[in-house]
């Protein structure tokens, strides 16, 4: 469920025409609701109420804007960061250091020690080489990194390759059947203190199945690790929950479904006791609470088919490009009818293509549309491609609305290159 609808035959955030932000900021510019980020920040917490003190740490790479993560860290959440400037974005935003995690298969040097400075509360290990690296960082620095391994339960979690993660293939986590002796060796090593395991499977998961499956394995894990004579005393069940892209598709399973398999999951575990759970939800916090509003720049009649050319492209919203996947398109004031369009960016790329023959409300030059659903790994993953400058964000919170972040000028574009005094 999500704040954007239309309204007297045209589409608003919540209580503000997406007309009115369009005049105000430009276009394109993505738009954020706070109520829809709220709601889904609620609702995820209530799905998991059954259980004891979960930790929902938000994976802020799936939309790491300040006002973002400050707005749902008054929801309660923390943060899983996977870099030192997420983490830093998560501490300007006022998410206290103990709800923040650090995961991620390459944490340099520098960034363990600034995780360690902050005092975060986990640092989710990949490998044998980091855990080395990191006991040497913190023996150095005099302090403890609390640790969970990040384990790879090498199941099938049936989303994109591209962001599947949990197959032994995979970079990710270190291999199920040296997990026990890593964890041991964690356990003895200066400055760690080997406190969990941690699991993320994939991303935009529409089935259950693969969930349970890596939760099973993490489960039998702990009892092997305890029965070692290990202390467990957190499991991080990373994120990966799908949301509805295609409205034409069956929907994804509910938080509430997903909760609820959580919970007998973790309940049939050999050994539960005194393990606080922890969630990585990145998508289904943010996804359905952006829209990256858009102007019509021409309709171009090609030898094959109508070309509705917008003013945002693959540099400002890449997942179609990236992925090959669905945004649904909106017109913001929709007229009578439909016709087929494929819709595209001016990015000198064919692959800048949001959209090939879709069916949709006739659109003009001039016209506004909103490429849905793009609130999670939207923004975040837009580069300057064709020397466009970065898209702006706007937040809507009710009636109000407030710029979070300008849209980059051209000038502060051209000013980060240095050209040497020798040419
Ligand atoms: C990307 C990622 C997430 C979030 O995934 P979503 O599909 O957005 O929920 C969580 N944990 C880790 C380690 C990740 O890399």
């Amino acid at each position: 469920m999500d704040h954007f609808e239309i309204r007297g035959g045209e589409m608003f955030a919540e209580d503000v025409p997406l007309s009115a932000i369009a005049e105000a900021v430009g276009t394109p510019v993505y738009v954020y609701s706070a109520g829809t980020l709220r709601r889904h920040a609620r609702v995820f917490q209530q799905a998991l109420s059954a259980l004891d003190r979960p930790l929902v740490a938000f994976a802020v790479k799936a939309n790491p804007n300040i006002a973002v993560l400050k707005l749902l860290g008054q929801e309660g959440l923390g943060a899983d960061v996977v870099s030192e400037g997420e983490m830093r974005r998560a501490l300007a935003a006022g998410i206290p250091a103990d709800r923040i995690v650090f995961s991620g298969v390459g944490k340099t040097d520098p960034e363990m020690e600034a995780a360690l400075e902050a005092g975060i509360l986990q640092l989710n290990v990949e490998s044998e080489g980091e855990l080395e690296r990191l006991s040497a960082v913190a023996a150095r620095s005099g302090r403890t990194a609390e640790i969970a391994l990040r384990v790879n339960p090498d199941v099938d979690a049936r989303t994109l390759a591209k962001i599947s993660t949990g197959k032994a293939e995979n970079k990710f986590g270190i291999p199920l059947d040296r997990a026990e002796a890593l964890y041991a060796r964690a356990a003895s090593l200066p400055g760690i203190r080997a406190v969990g395991v941690a699991a993320h499977i994939g991303s935009q998961l529409f089935d259950l199945a693969p969930l349970e499956a890596a939760y099973r394995k993490l489960g039998e894990l702990v009892a092997r690790l305890r029965a070692a004579g290990l202390t467990v005393s957190r499991v991080d069940l990373g994120g990966g929950l799908g949301i509805p892209y295609d409205p034409a598709l069956p929907p994804p399973p509910s938080p509430a479904d997903y909760g609820a398999m959580v919970k007998r999951v973790t309940d049939e575990w050999p050994d539960r006791a005194g393990i606080r759970l922890m969630f990585e939800p990145g998508r289904l916090i943010a996804g359905n609470a952006g829209v990256l509003l858009s102007r019509v720049v021409t309709v171009k009649e090609g030898a094959a088919r109508r070309f509705v050319v917008l003013d945002a492209a693959m540099n400002d919203l890449i997942r179609p490009t990236l992925y090959g996947v669905y945004h649904d398109i909106r017109a913001v004031r929709p007229r009578p009818g439909e016709t087929l369009a494929t819709i595209v960016g001016p990015v000198c790329e064919t692959g800048d293509m949001f959209a090939e023959d879709r069916r949709l409300t006739p659109l003009q030059e001039g016209d506004l549309v909103a490429l849905m659903t793009a609130g999670a790994y939207g923004a975040t993953m837009a580069g300057t491609y064709n020397s466009r400058p970065l898209v702006g964000e706007v937040l809507v919170d009710g009636s109000r609305q407030a710029v979070i972040r300008p849209r980059q000028t051209l000038e502060e574009l051209l000013a980060l290159d240095r050209v040497p005094d020798w040419l």
